[in-house]
């Protein structure tokens, strides 16, 4: 049974932990998540993007096979399915496919527009016992590398939107999804606090997780980052072990063409990942 994100962040919130979001491309990915999590005894919430659904085949597709993984594999931490950067129409299509959670950025809306479809989402979300994660200002960086440093959220429109009911709320404090520039400027721990003494106990989201300073991290969760989304890592590390894989020729051996074997070794590259990831996050054990 799937479940909204609201206890976990809770708990990890007041314990001083974050949750891993870990961003699934694939059934391969979807596996080596609950995999992971379960050998951990973590609680793991699976992120979906809008391109990631389309590209399983559809929202449907990914809620079935997620809830059937679940399922077959026996697992009994506690997970979540949350659509990641949904847009309005995005949001309504995983409610109705059976996500648990999901995440509005109305970012590109003028703040009124994104707080009336913000508060109707909030509603429809709660109604159906799921979770909700909005997003203030925005996140910078897509890939394209020339930032320095990511957009900082105004603490006040934080409170604002917090105040609307939602669940958990991603403000931009520097990080940047993607890559991390050479030139990057670092986390802005003034940013946060400000946001923190404004919204009180709600648990913050930390997008771009990828390639953060491990001693940030810690400093980010300690001033209330209960959520980590974690994307670009896994794929390139899953990358990095099927290029060694082919590299090594070992496509070419035997019946090392069968895809069961050549994605064999970046599945477990994303395993290790997630692994490193939830050590870093302290949230080892914390299911039990
Ligand atoms: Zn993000």
């Amino acid at each position: 049974m799937l479940v909204p994100v609201t206890e976990m962040v809770k708990k990890a919130r007041a314990e001083h932990y974050a949750v891993a979001h870990i961003n699934i491309n694939n059934l391969e990915w979807t596996k080596a998540a609950l995999q992971t999590a379960e050998e951990l005894k973590a609680p793991i919430i699976l992120g979906v993007s809008e391109g990631a659904g389309k590209y399983m085949g559809g929202f449907k597709v990914v809620a079935d096979m997620v809830k059937a993984l679940e399922e077959s594999m026996g697992i009994t931490v506690p997970v979540a399915l949350h659509l990641d950067h949904g847009t309005y129409e995005g949001a309504k299509a995983c409610i109705e496919a059976g996500f648990s959670s999901v995440m509005f950025d109305g970012s590109h809306y003028p703040i009124e527009e994104n707080v009336e479809k913000l508060k109707e989402l909030v509603a429809t979300c709660h109604a159906k016992g799921m979770s909700i994660e909005a997003e203030v200002g925005s996140i910078g960086g897509e890939e394209d590398g020339v930032v320095g440093q990511g957009e900082c959220a105004d603490p006040e429109e934080c409170k604002r939107i917090a105040d609307l009911g939602v669940d958990i709320l991603a403000a931009g404090i520097g990080n940047i999804h993607g890559k991390y520039p050479e030139n990057w400027a670092g986390l802005s721990f003034e940013t946060l606090d400000a946001i923190q003494a404004k919204v009180g106990d709600m648990p913050l989201v930390l997008h771009g997780g990828s390639g953060i300073p491990e001693d940030m991290i810690k400093k980010a969760i300690s001033l209330g980052v209960a959520k980590i989304n974690v994307n670009t890592e896994c794929q390139l590390a899953f990358a990095a072990a099927t290029r060694e894989y082919i590299e090594a020729g070992k496509d070419q051996q035997g019946k090392g063409y069968d895809p069961r074997k050549l994605l064999a070794p970046g599945t477990e590259a994303i395993k290790a990942t997630i692994k490193e990831k939830m050590e870093l996050f302290g949230c080892i054990g914390k299911a039990e």
